[in-house]
């Protein structure tokens, strides 16, 4: 299936000169969709993952139904102040600004395998921080799992100690 060919550019969105890779149309496509998840799912089959992680919020969308495909658990990673328990932190810095996401310090055991799901990967900077607050808890990151990658901003240059899948490259 040609993936690429059901994802939406929106140009100049959400700022001038960003080229936005909308992913609803191909959500709202059941054949495409079934399709992009079982190749998430066959890249992860022969890792005993315990754990798929996504970030808020299409990190959600990609990384639930992974989660039960493999019967592993679903741990979200937020934006601070959205999760009710004892979080753990990792703040880190956008081109202007810092950003920080939050995961429940008791999602996590540890020694337990876990595999991180999101949609997109661009500078690399969102998934590094997923991937520092799943090891501080003693988890170990055996796979990222990506629907789409630019490949020109070179995020996977900052992930290269890790085993990095995407199914649609930009
Ligand atoms: P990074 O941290 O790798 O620079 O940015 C990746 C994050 O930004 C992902 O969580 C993704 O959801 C979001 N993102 C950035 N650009 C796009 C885009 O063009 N389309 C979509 N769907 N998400 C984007």
């Amino acid at each position: 299936m040609d993936l690429k060919s059901k994802i939406r550019e929106i140009d100049n969105f959400p700022k001038e000169g960003i080229s936005f890779k909308d992913i609803t149309t191909l959500l709202k496509d059941g054949e495409a969709f079934k399709y992009a998840i079982d190749k998430i799912v066959d890249d992860l089959k022969d890792k005993n993952v315990d754990i798929i992680v996504g970030p808020e919020a299409r990190g959600f969308l990609m990384g639930t139904p992974v989660a039960y495909a493999l019967k592993a658990g679903f741990v979200p990673v937020r934006k601070p102040g959205k999760l009710p328990g004892e979080t753990s932190k990792y703040e880190y810095d956008l081109e202007y600004g810092t950003d920080c996401l939050e995961i429940h310090k008791d999602a996590i055991l540890k020694g337990q395998r876990v595999a991180i799901v999101d949609d997109l990967l661009a500078t690399g900077g969102t998934i590094e921080a997923t991937a520092k607050l799943i090891e501080s808890l003693g988890g170990e990151v055996v796979a990222i799992e990506f629907l789409i990658e630019l490949e020109f901003l070179n995020g996977k240059e900052r992930l290269r100690d890790y085993h990095v899948n995407s199914l649609i490259k930009y």
